[in-house]
């Protein structure tokens, strides 16, 4: 078994977490460094999958409730529209081996694309 990541102890309770959303598989918490108005990270509560590129090739139902959830988030927060980015790789800016998709949302039009 690998050593918990930071998203599966906010997730058992043993460090603190804002959970903004839930389903059986799936988990979202405000991200502690916002980004936008909203910045929300949409998690597998399983860690097996480091990152995107490993989920979808693993489980790709799994990827689509991330999506799923991430469209809710948006919907409840922010009017519906949003960006989703999921840093793949440390030279790409990945520092949590969990994979996670950030749901960045409210007040972007001036931010650029790759920001
Ligand atoms: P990455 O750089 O891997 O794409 O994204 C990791 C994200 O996790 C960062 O945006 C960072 O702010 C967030 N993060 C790291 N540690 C914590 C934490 O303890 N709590 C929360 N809510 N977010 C965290």
């Amino acid at each position: 078994m690998s050593e918990p990541t930071v998203f599966t102890r906010i997730l058992n309770g043993e460090i603190p977490g804002d959970i903004v959303a839930e389903t059986d598989r799936v988990f979202a918490i405000t991200d502690i460094n916002p980004q936008a108005r909203v910045h929300v990270l949409v998690i597998p509560k399983t860690q097996e999958y480091r990152d995107v590129a490993e989920l979808a090739a693993g489980d790709p139902t799994l990827l689509a409730e991330l999506v799923e959830v991430a469209k809710s988030v948006a919907a409840d927060t922010a009017g519906g529209e949003f960006r989703l980015i999921f840093n793949t790789g440390a030279g790409a800016g990945q520092t949590v081996f969990h994979v996670h998709a950030h749901v960045l949302a409210g007040d972007l039009e001036e931010k650029s694309l790759i920001d």
